[in-house]
């Protein structure tokens, strides 16, 4: 595979990184990264990833865009309202970098469908707004030993969680949260969340794709960053791999 001259001049900024080169931008260019929910954490991890030249990115939603969406689901314009999101996100990351495979699947993720939906992407992204897909995901990516990047947002909160089942000791989410909690229902429809938070977290997942795809850094795979943006404080905390959790025997 051999970059055209636009390509080289479009990606010039990361080529010259030690880190990255030409060898790692072709890494990233032959890659496929699948975004579940083209919200808050969608809409900012799509973009870089897009722009960065992931070759090939899907969009998993199937809700529509209300006008309460767009103080953080940036990746919307005022007259997208009442289209469709997977549908809108990819025709507007087509204007970004049209040298990329952008594929909307307009579905909500099932038990049925996420084989089929997900299973030809090397990472999956996980900006889901309920617990339920998140553990669908969680369970998926164990079983089929897919890197899985993971966030969260509440109020002024978020969480980052990178797990890598290709290695052997990664931990899982129900190594954290073994169980769906009680007050599962709770999302930022009802809670509020400032757009900020989900241009943070949403960043960090788009980087820590890059820095999985490449392995390059210090892998977040074993802990959870934990970020309160009132105080502006950024925690690692430690998650082991819990001994007699379901992601246990499977790698
Ligand atoms: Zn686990």
């Amino acid at each position: 595979m051999k970059f055209t001259k636009k390509q080289i001049e479009r990606y010039s900024r990361q080529i010259i990184l030690k880190k990255i080169g030409t060898i790692g931008q072709k890494k990233l260019t032959k890659s496929s990264v699948l975004i579940i929910g083209a919200g808050g954490l969608g809409s900012p991890t799509s973009i870089y990833l897009t722009a960065l030249g992931i070759g090939k990115i899907g969009i998993v939603d199937n809700d529509t865009i209300e006008t309460s969406n767009l103080s953080r689901q940036i990746i919307f314009n005022t007259g997208d309202v009442k289209k469709k999101k997977s549908k809108t996100a990819i025709n507007n990351l087509k204007k970004l970098n049209p040298n990329i495979k952008l594929v909307s699947f307009l579905q909500r993720l099932n038990k049925k469908n996420i084989n089929k939906i997900a299973k030809k992407f090397d990472v999956i992204v996980d900006g889901s707004d309920n617990f339920l897909t998140r553990f669908l995901i969680n369970d998926y990516c164990v079983r089929y030993k897919k890197i899985l990047i993971s966030g969260a947002i509440d109020k002024f909160d978020g969480q980052v969680y990178t797990f890598n089942f290709l290695k052997k000791n990664s931990p899982c989410l129900r190594c954290f949260m073994p169980n769906i909690p009680v007050d599962a229902d709770t999302n930022c429809e009802s809670e509020g969340v400032i757009g900020t938070i989900a241009g943070i977290v949403g960043s960090i997942q788009a980087n820590e794709v890059v820095k999985e795809i490449l392995s390059i850094g210090d892998s977040l795979c074993g802990y959870i960053l934990i970020i309160d943006a009132l105080k502006l404080t950024f925690r690692k905390v430690k998650l082991n791999k819990l001994k007699d959790c379901y992601c246990y025997e499977k790698n």
